[in-house]
């Protein structure tokens, strides 16, 4: 029989303490020995406000360096919250992949790592690794709830939506879709058998701990009004989980959707330029035209036209005019039927 192998620490830490009430700013301390950064450390912001006892909560933002909506939503909320309206604790991290924020890059600069696709991590890895285990490892076991706040970054656009997972365990998937709920996006995108075990949702469910992900928007910059949307859905959360001293307002029943099929999405069948005709956050049918696949570098050529496989509700479409075979054009979703 092999014996069990104690946990491997993370080689990170945090420059304030957790355990202490008050407003905190600091740094998770991610000690990478690169050119730029020899030896010293690459700064990851995080701030502690710590009020009355209650529920702890952890808002991430800039899981993707190219997704802006979150950290502007996290920022305001580290400049507007007051002290004297929490009951319990919110750890708020605007930007965990800062390096990959500062270049505007999906990817860590650091290690051309996808910190979305890194978990569960690993303490003895490169940057992206280590910075997963230690937010599996450390942050994830001292919280109650997690908020992963993304969008389309450069590549894509979302029609706003929080993302819950269906978890094996009911009561999980209930506490992640009244979360979603809470949020007040019109729409929720139920995440199931097609999420990736390696993403923050994926860490969350085996750590057993409510969390919702949402996409915000995109195209690689912030439309007016979302980060309007994100600020007040975030408050909505602290309410529903017992953080805030004050009520926010309710909002209307969302729309459920789930991504069903990879084959009910559009690819682009060829190098060329899209002349996109539909948007994200609309109902199409089978058969019904997505845009034109246009040939600049031999204008004879007849202009491909694209038509949705299946019918469903587009919950992102690409954000690229010149697009490559294999990108996604538009990413197609189905409505989930009452009661799951
Ligand atoms: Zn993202």
């Amino acid at each position: 029989m092999t014996q069990a192998q104690p946990p491997r620490p993370s080689r990170l830490c945090a420059s304030i303490n957790l355990d202490l009430p008050g407003k905190q700013v600091g740094d998770i301390m991610l000690r990478w020995s690169d050119n730029s950064v020899p030896l010293g450390y690459h700064p990851v912001p995080i701030v502690s406000l710590r009020g009355s006892d209650g529920p702890t909560l952890l808002l991430l933002g800039g899981t993707h360096g190219d997704e802006f909506e979150g950290p502007a939503a996290i920022l305001r909320l580290i400049e507007r919250l007051d002290l004297a309206d929490l009951t319990g604790q919110i750890i708020l991290i605007p930007a965990l992949n800062a390096p990959a924020l500062a270049v505007s890059s999906r990817v860590s600069p650091l290690d051309g790592q996808n910190l979305n696709r890194a978990f569960p991590g690993d303490p003895d890895g490169g940057p992206t690794a280590m910075l997963a285990h230690y937010v599996e490892t450390v942050l994830f076991p001292r919280v109650d709830a997690v908020i992963d706040l993304h969008s389309g970054g450069k590549a894509s656009v979302f029609a706003p939506c929080a993302l819950a997972s269906r978890c094996v365990e009911a009561t999980l998937t209930a506490a992640n879709l009244d979360l979603a709920c809470a949020f007040g996006a019109p729409l929720i995108w139920m995440l199931g058998a097609h999420n990736d075990n390696r993403s923050v949702n994926a860490a969350a469910a085996r750590s057993g701990v409510p969390m919702i992900a949402a996409e915000l928007g995109g195209g690689g910059n912030i439309t007016p009004g979302i980060v309007d949307m994100t600020e007040t859905g975030l408050l909505r959360c602290m309410s529903h989980l017992g953080l805030l001293n004050k009520t926010v307002p309710p909002l209307a029943p969302p729309q459920l959707v789930e991504v069903t099929s990879a084959f009910d999405s559009l690819y682009a069948p060829a190098n060329g330029l899209f002349d996109r005709q539909v948007s994200a956050g609309r109902e199409v049918k089978a058969g019904e035209v997505a845009g034109h696949l246009r040939f600049p570098d031999d204008p004879a050529r007849t202009a491909l036209d694209l038509s949705f496989p299946n019918s469903g509700f587009v919950l992102a479409h690409g954000n690229r005019g010149m697009v490559r075979r294999g990108d996604l054009l538009a990413l197609v979703a189905q409505n989930v039927p009452e009661g799951l």
